[in-house]
């Protein structure tokens, strides 16, 4: 154990192989601008608010658009940029929502989410966590985990209010935080940690930070953080009166034993100023339905969960009806946890070969291990000392497969490659991306 308690002293979380270190961006030290900016800002004058006065477009999303264009343009383009399974939407939920339309489930439904919904979900994250008590009042239903951020985010924090954000971080992440006005701080994980950072990290960086908001399983990287390391931060926000919200979106693409560690998974007494975010996109493939839930812990949990749901009754007037009751169903009926076995054990073999062929093929490359999401989080400051936007842009111009740079989340020494994509087109984008890697570094 390490940072007093604070680390699962577990080597499978180490860095295999580290190359010689860099020194660190500063990022914690650009307070207005915690990343590069990959799309261009709002140019002054433009006559738009100053709510929008940090927005960029995700570069995820940019980068999979581009990916789309060169394909339609014939190119022979691999995309393992998009974070999105390739299976298809399992069918119990698929015929669910179906029906939903054809039984006229096609009307508003309940603002903060059908209760069928946020039933199931709320048994589901109680049995994912050994049958702890779940209120599924305190569960609100949105328009994917990302509004479900948003939400949280906007009814949590201001003007003045200082967020702090592990990085590397999920793009949205500092985007939603500026929308709220509210100040992104982001926190350098430890490169000798799979990049995750320490309660002692977040007491240096963030101070008086009024939120945290904490990715496990984590895109970019798929780092886990393991039970103590959750424990530590749920004590050190408690200690300091800090909120913390726990995107859990992939919560159960894990690679270890069950699902991954949670904040659930702890007693209520961390817990009062928790939220924890979870949704149906990753694990049941359902992207396009999108359909996500924010449960607010904690005493003020209940009225956390009218906020929020006061929030979208102005924004949303709640989700797609019967995409609900297709995620009540993927989320409530047993049947659906064997396809999620599947497509994890397909993930699985997929993360397998990624971290074999680059340490075969790329040895002295460092990576983080990733034990859930699907992701590949590697450095390419190594291949001839070119960062990550300049890494992916030549990849994709000479052997067209899409990368997403580390610049998007906060530190462009890495890219982030992600491997819900066909075996065999990953197959083919490792041998483009190997040999285009070999080049550089010659
Ligand atoms: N959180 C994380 C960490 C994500 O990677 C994503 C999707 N890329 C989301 C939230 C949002 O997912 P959705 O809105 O599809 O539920």
């Amino acid at each position: 154990m390490r940072d007093g308690g604070m680390r699962d002293g577990s080597v499978l979380h180490r860095i295999p192989h580290p190359v010689s270190r860099i020194p660190h961006l500063c990022i914690s030290q650009l307070p207005t601008s915690p990343r590069a900016a990959i799309v261009p800002r709002m140019p002054p004058g433009s006559g738009l608010s100053p709510n929008l006065q940090h927005l960029e477009t995700s570069a995820t999303i940019a980068i999979s658009q581009e990916a789309k264009r060169r394909k339609a343009a014939g190119e022979d383009v691999i995309d393992l940029g998009a974070g999105e399974p390739d299976f298809p939407t399992p069918s119990i939920p698929s015929d669910a929502g179906v029906r939903a339309i054809r039984e006229g489930k096609t009307h508003y439904p309940a603002n903060e989410g059908i209760l069928e919904l946020r039933a199931a979900g709320a048994k589901h994250l109680s049995l994912l966590s050994g049958g702890r008590a779940v209120n599924a009042d305190h569960i609100v239903v949105s328009n994917g985990s990302k509004q479900s951020l948003f939400n949280v985010c906007f009814a949590l924090f201001g003007p003045g209010d200082v967020v702090a954000i592990p990085a590397p971080a999920w793009v949205s992440y500092p985007q939603i935080v500026y929308l709220c006005r509210a100040r992104p701080v982001l926190v350098p994980g430890d490169p000798e940690w799979s990049l995750k950072v320490s309660v002692r990290d977040l007491d240096r960086v963030v101070p008086g930070a009024k939120g945290l908001v904490l990715c496990s399983p984590c895109n970019p990287t798929g780092a886990v953080y393991t039970h103590a390391e959750i424990k530590a931060i749920a004590q050190w926000a408690r200690d300091r009166k800090v909120w913390v919200v726990a995107d859990e979106i992939y919560r159960r693409i894990h690679y270890g034993t069950g699902p991954a560690p949670s904040f659930l998974d702890l007693p209520d007494e961390l817990l009062e100023r928790v939220v924890v975010i979870y949704g149906v996109s990753k694990a049941y493939a359902m992207t396009g339905w999108r359909i996500g839930l924010a449960l607010a812990l904690g005493g003020a949990g209940g009225a956390l969960a009218k906020a929020m749901a006061a929030l979208q009754s102005h924004t949303t007037t709640g989700a797609n009806h019967p995409a609900q009751v297709a995620a009540a169903a993927a989320l409530g009926d047993d049947r659906v946890e064997q396809d999620v076995g599947r497509m994890v054990a397909e993930f699985r073999k997929r993360r397998d070969l990624v971290v074999s062929r680059f340490r075969q093929d790329l040895p002295g490359v460092e990576f983080v291990e990733p034990l859930g999401a699907f992701y590949f989080f590697f450095r390419v400051d190594s291949f001839g000392g070119i960062g990550g936007t300049e890494f992916c842009t030549r990849l994709i111009t000479t052997t067209g497969v899409a990368l997403v740079p580390g610049a998007a989340f906060g530190d462009d020494r890495y890219v982030r490659l992600s491997y819900a994509a066909a075996t065999d087109s990953l197959q083919k984008a490792l041998d483009r991306i190997i040999g285009f890697a070999k080049k550089l570094a010659d």
